[in-house]
């Protein structure tokens, strides 16, 4: 039975990209290995914010007296305390986001004047002929599965944007990392070849006992998929403004046989369908 540990554990976390406007603020959030988390919530929400603040990309954690960011780099290290991680040395700084990150984007950045493949390969980071053989055969599989029959030589521009898209896939789930973290992946894909996909990093999640965090306004693909759904309300501050998103206790689930359970509920999937939608429409309304 593999050990299944919190790899990141955030606490009162506000994150802001101007003093005192605070974007997003995460009471209390556990991402655990061997789980696919899906983030869902309207537009504006903070989905990219949060994504960006657990991936280290962006400066927008804001200290506070009782704010805490660990991460457990592997079952056997202790966990690695974050707060001060935009104080650390540069280089020890994108070592530790290299090694334990990988990372879909939106776009999906790709280097345009070399082939898909070559594209794929390009983060393994082969140290040996043995190694470089052995991504390539990683890679190769992968791209049987979800482009089956597609030539892989061609320059990446050659290729349609769901193709790219499914590249984007292959590259970061070969690449070796412990956490995943994809914003909005499937976004050009049909329901099919989204599912795949999904299909190909759940695998990966299980088999590798790593953690996969995806962004997604995709409802149904969240609940088929996922094993914890945050939903990332945004209330209406005192003078009907749209107030900073909000992570609570409550608004995550995390999925036990058919039940899908938060803090303070235990819903059905059709139940917890209905809470994400009443979200996303309250917002869209504001
Ligand atoms: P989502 O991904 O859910 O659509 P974002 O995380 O992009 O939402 O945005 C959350 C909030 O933070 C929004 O109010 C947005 O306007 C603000 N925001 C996002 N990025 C920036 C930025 N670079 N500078 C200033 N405000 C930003
Ligand atoms: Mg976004």
């Amino acid at each position: 039975m593999t050990n299944l540990i919190d790899m990141i554990e955030v606490n009162n976390l506000t994150c802001e990209y101007a003093p005192g406007t605070p974007a997003l603020s995460v009471h209390e959030l556990n991402i655990r290995s061997g789980e696919l988390t899906f983030v869902v919530g309207a537009s504006g929400s903070g989905k990219s914010t949060l994504l960006e603040a657990l991936g280290l990309m962006t400066e927008t954690a804001r200290s506070t007296p009782d704010y805490s960011f660990k991460l457990k780099p592997t079952e056997d290290s202790s966990a690695v305390e974050l707060c001060d991680y935009w104080q650390w040395d540069a280089t020890k700084r994108s070592a530790m986001r290299s090694q334990f990150f990988s990372f879909i984007f939106q776009q999906e950045n790709m280097f345009k004047s070399v082939s898909a493949m070559e594209n794929m390969l390009l983060t393994t980071l082969q140290s040996s002929e043995r190694e470089e053989q052995e991504a390539n055969e990683r890679i190769t599989e992968m791209a049987q599965t979800l482009l089956p029959g597609v030539v892989l030589t061609k320059p990446i521009m050659a290729y349609s944007g769901g193709q790219r898209q499914r590249f984007a896939f292959i590259r970061a789930l070969a690449k070796p990392h412990r956490m995943l973290l994809a914003d909005e992946p499937t976004g050009n894909l049909d329901p099919l070849k989204a599912q795949e996909a999904m299909g190909m990093t759940k695998a990966v999640v299980k088999e590798k006992n790593t953690a996969a965090v995806i962004v997604s306004h995709d409802i149904q693909l969240a609940l088929k998929n996922a094993d914890c759904i945050i939903l990332i309300e945004k209330p209406l501050d005192a003078g009907g403004e749209p107030a900073a998103g909000q992570i609570e206790p409550s608004t995550v689930f995390r999925k036990k046989q058919d039940k899908w359970k938060s803090s303070n509920s235990e819903l059905t999937e059709k139940q917890l369908r209905a809470v994400i939608e009443q979200s996303l429409q309250s917002l869209n309304t504001q």
